[in-house]
């Protein structure tokens, strides 16, 4: 048995309680502390799980040990004899990929939101119990997880309530555990088993889904070069009627979804929705080499009682996002064309927001604590995506590097030249370590690429760097109608300011966020109206706006402005020469 063993149990669905007991074989002499993370890897904010514990004792043998909250997230109990156990309830809640949900239809727990963190004991191997809720209404229940079964007779079987095991509190929690009965199905990955458990209703073509998902799994796994680095792999699927959300983790990935985002039986065509949920899959699959194993230097390892800086999330999150689509065309799932219009989303995303003006992906990086994960209405005027402006900066020097060498070296070398020295060893990557690795693999040098793409706030060259693979890049208005620059959010029938952007019309004349339209040049402003009153406006025009701020009627002199030209179009060139259409095989050809 281990020093350290956990069981959970679903004790009151409907309550949406988990009940957690830990026995700690040997307690600290001078007092066992336990704490639980502030927050999960992969989603860069305080997320403070211990708030939802709600209930919490120990006791060694008979007696009672006192237990003394230090901090937010810190229980110290009194030195005591013997086996120590804690117990408490946590509130099981949150529908989302990082914590935990709990009702009589499913259980879904992240581990760092439910197991506390024996101090001491990190490092060594644990048990965890997993139990069924008591009552013939769960007798269908079954375990989805790649946390290792354990062996002996109360070991659990494959999909079973019972004993798993893992060799450090890091790996504990790195295993989501979706129960319930959910729907499994499964298919081969260059000979490694899948799993795709996908719980809520839906009715898909799982034959399909796992046709398009083997293709791409087994693409990213040849990038990087066999053997996987897991000996199984699971997508935890939650279905729901609007959601979206992944995770991603050693071994699996949680994610939620729209079940219409699902392929639907019967239908072949490929839908914007499904190949949105394609490359969410394909994103989450590809962390399992770029960040569960090759990680910045900061994350090795992590501290989860507080903030992680690194100045590389566009790296870990851009590559990510630039290689989940480029993993759709190059295993065939897509068409070119399809790829195009990703890539062009992606640019006119970027474009589309002030912020990439003001923050360098370095700076939107190491705040993501407190920026990016805490978006306000001035967000798209003050920070940088780095998902978005990340993926750019990949394909800007997956370009670079293919046109400058001839088509020698790519990122994909990058890719590979990291996982070696980094993925493979556990040695982080220092902070210059992917500039290193791209010079490295390509003779070039590089040092005032990744300073503009990374420290500037200038835009990237996309359009030459195109151009030497023949493809051309054109920006072009969204329409002809005149434009207040604002995003909206309709409540009922009244339309509510919700991002009032930099040097807008709106922002000119003192509009704000919040603010609740009521008129245009005194008809009333509607949820179906605002774009029909606009129509009949020229760029140019005034035009008297009337809105609430707060309780308070106020007017605006407004003039429009003509809708800017930040729509990307990416197409193959009138005439492509011979190089560059070698080098344009070369990147997104099959293969
Ligand atoms: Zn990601």
């Amino acid at each position: 048995m281990s020093a350290v063993r956990y069981r959970i149990t679903p004790s009151h669905p409907e309550a949406h309680l988990f009940e957690v007991e830990i026995d700690i074989a040997h307690p600290a002499p001078d007092g066992q502390r336990l704490s639980l993370p502030a927050w999960i890897p992969g989603s860069y904010m305080i997320r403070e799980f211990a708030r939802h514990i709600v209930r919490i004792e120990a006791r060694d043998g008979i007696r009672a040990v006192p237990l003394t909250k230090i901090d937010k997230h810190t229980w110290q109990a009194a030195p005591c004899e013997g086996v120590l156990r804690v117990r408490y309830d946590v509130y099981a809640w949150d529908l989302s990929v990082r914590a935990a949900h709990l009702d009589t239809t499913h259980g879904f727990f992240n581990g760092a939101s439910v197991f506390l963190m024996v101090h001491g004991a990190e490092q060594q191997p644990c048990e965890v119990d997993i139990r069924p809720p008591a009552g013939r209404t769960y007798k269908e229940w079954r375990v989805a997880t790649t946390l290792p079964e354990a062996g002996g007779r109360a070991g659990a079987r494959r999909h079973g309530f019972g004993l798993y095991r893992a060799a450090s509190y890091d790996e504990l929690i790195d295993h989501p555990v979706e129960m319930g009965s959910f729907a499994l199905h499964t298919f081969k990955a260059c000979g490694v088993p899948h799993e795709v458990a996908i719980t809520g209703h839906h009715d898909i073509d799982a034959a399909r889904l796992c046709e398009d998902l083997r293709r791409i799994c087994e693409w990213q796994i040849r990038l990087f070069g066999e053997p996987a680095p897991f000996e199984r792999y699971v997508f935890l699927v939650m279905a729901v009627g609007d959601g979206y959300g992944g995770l991603e983790h050693r071994s699996s990935t949680a994610l939620l979804c729209s079940r219409n985002d699902l392929p639907a039986p019967g239908a072949s065509a490929m839908s914007d929705a499904y190949r949105g949920f394609l490359g969410l899959c394909s994103h989450e699959y590809f962390h399992s080499w770029n960040i569960k194993r090759i990680k910045p230097a900061a994350f090795e390892p992590y501290d989860l009682s507080r903030e992680n800086y690194t100045r590389l999330l566009w790296a870990f999150e851009g590559f990510t996002s630039y290689y989940d689509d480029l993993a759709l065309v190059r295993s065939g799932v897509i068409t070119q064309d399809d790829y195009f219009k990703l890539l062009a989303k992606t640019v006119t995303q970027v474009m589309r927001g002030g912020g990439r003006l003001k923050q360098s992906l370095s700076d939107s990086s190491f705040d993501a604590w407190v920026k990016y994960y805490r978006q306000d209405e001035n967000a798209p005027n003050a920070i940088v995506s780095y998902y978005t402006k990340g993926a750019l900066v990949a394909l800007a020097l997956d370009l670079t590097l293919r046109s400058k060498t001839r088509g020698a070296a790519s990122l994909d070398d990058v890719m590979r030249r990291l996982w070696l020295e980094h993925g493979q060893t556990g040695i982080g990557v220092p902070e210059d370590g992917v500039r290193r690795a791209a010079e490295a693999v390509s003779g070039l040098k590089l040092k005032k690429f990744f300073a503009e793409a990374t420290e500037g706030t200038e835009d990237l060259p996309l359009d030459d760097l195109l151009r030497a693979v023949g493809i051309e890049l054109a920006f072009e208005a969204a329409g002809t109608a005149p434009v207040l620059g604002v995003k909206t959010a309709n409540e009922g029938d009244t339309v509510k300011l919700t991002q009032v952007l930099d040097h807008g019309a709106a922002q000119r004349a003192g509009l704000s966020a919040g603010d609740v339209l009521v008129a245009l040049d005194n008809l009333r402003i509607t949820a179906g109206s605002l774009d029909n009153l606009l129509k009949r406006r020229q760029p140019g025009d005034e035009v008297k706006i009337n809105a609430f701020r707060r309780d308070e009627l106020m007017k605006f002199r407004v003039r429009l402005d003509a809708a800017p030209a930040d729509q990307a179009k990416i197409a193959i060139a009138p005439r492509v020469s011979a190089p560059a259409r070698a080098l344009l095989k070369q990147w997104l050809g099959r293969g």
